[in-house]
């Protein structure tokens, strides 16, 4: 094939066009002395070490997460595994909020433990006891992960008052992937990494797995180094879909704020309901923290009814609406039944360390007209 040359017709679209290339190239030999050992001129080299199109997007993000620099993934956990790679040694002490996602405790517990790193796993429910258990190992630890609001309790943490307690030296990185900005802005209270599962609502339409973190960019040119040598990288298309759907992230979390919020009003009032976690209700044990930290609450209701697994069951498999599906943030309303789902490998007592009992039901809103029909359909199943 004969060597084509990009053609620049012309370069005056309202969005940037999407690049999907794997290598970049040089005019000649001066070209690769400024654009590669120089770097006096801007100049792509190779797919994994950057894309003009991740670049974008990964100025939106810094923009979006008030952040100096920011990092975009090929899914939540491989921006997760490599900030912790990229920050962790041999012998550091690390404090994990216990009710982080599962996958995540499974990177500390089976990974990062081979490496010699010492994890302390600590339980977020009760936020006083979390920061004094994080204030008893202040002088050891070099980095705290937490993550807010939790699954499926939506649990919340004193960020403000963890940084107050941890003095500025040692790396605090956040998870929001279920309350991303507008709703909660992490790097505002002390935080130094906002980490994403932008499968969720960064992405927003359910047709994309991709991870982001923004924050110090002192930390963030660490990580660089090792995503651009270990290669956890979202494609061209990919930040495309992702730059497209960070427009519409205010109006979307909007709405699903105003939706979830109805539901979970009217599911804490339904006499077949034992309980209802949502930080948007005064019922939610975190309800002040919530006030807090949050300007709205997001889409995600988890609920507990009195009955069995199988019980439980019954009246997921009679809602009509939802998919029953594993993940938040999509046009679609899903629903999961967490120890049926999530947590299906784990026992009863397991069950019990993370507090979840197997009448939980975890209700993702989606971008649904009117509300009405969910709550007319969890009302079918529940009655
Ligand atoms: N963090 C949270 C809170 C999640 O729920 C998930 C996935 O469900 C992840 C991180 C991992 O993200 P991903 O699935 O994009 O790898």
């Amino acid at each position: 094939m004969t060597r084509q040359r990009s053609q620049d017709l012309y370069g005056n679209s309202v969005e940037p066009p999407t690049y999907q290339s794997a290598s970049y190239y040089f005019d000649d030999a001066e070209h690769v002395r400024a654009g590669l050992h120089e770097r006096s001129a801007a100049a792509g080299r190779y797919g994994r070490y950057s894309n003009p199109t991740w670049l974008g997007v990964e100025e939106q993000l810094t923009e979006l997460n008030e952040a100096q620099a920011s990092l975009l993934f090929a899914s939540g956990m491989a921006a997760h595994t490599t900030a912790f790679l990229a920050l962790l040694r041999s012998g550091d002490h690390v404090v994990l909020a216990a009710e982080s996602y599962r996958q995540v405790r499974n990177v500390f517990h089976e990974i990062l433990t081979k490496f010699g790193i010492i994890v302390h796993e600590i339980s977020i429910r009760d936020p006083d006891a979390f920061c004094e258990g994080v204030r008893a190992l202040r002088d050891q630890v070099r980095l705290v992960h937490l993550e807010m609001p939790s699954s499926p309790h939506m649990y919340l943490i004193d960020v403000e008052r963890v940084r107050e307690i941890l003095g500025p030296d040692v790396i605090v990185t956040l998870d929001s992937s279920f309350s991303p900005p507008p709703n909660f802005h992490a790097l505002r209270w002390g935080v130094d990494l906002s980490l994403f599962s932008a499968t969720k609502y960064l992405g927003g339409h359910g047709d994309i797995v991709a991870g982001v973190m923004s924050g110090r960019a002192d930390l963030i040119e660490q990580i660089r180094w090792y995503r651009d040598t270990t290669g956890p990288v979202a494609d061209g298309h990919v930040a495309a879909l992702l730059r497209r759907s960070l427009y519409t992230l205010p109006l979307r979390m909007d709405r699903v704020n105003g939706q979830a919020m109805a539901v979970a009003e009217h599911l804490d009032a339904h006499p077949a309901v034992s309980r209802v976690y949502y930080t948007g209700l005064p019922s939610h044990p975190h309800y002040k923290l919530a006030q807090q930290y949050l300007t709205g609450h997001g889409g995600v209701v988890t609920f507990e009814l009195d009955r069995t697994e199988a019980e439980t069951a019954e009246v997921v498999d009679r809602l009509r609406l939802p998919f029953m599906a594993s993940n938040f943030g999509a046009p679609q309303t899903l629903v999961e039944q967490s120890t049926f789902f999530t947590y299906f490998e784990y026992d009863d007592a397991k069950l019990r360390t993370i507090g979840v009992s197997r009448g939980t039901i975890r209700l993702a809103l989606g971008y649904t007209d009117d509300v009405s029909d969910v709550i007319e359909d969890l009302d079918n199943a529940l009655a």
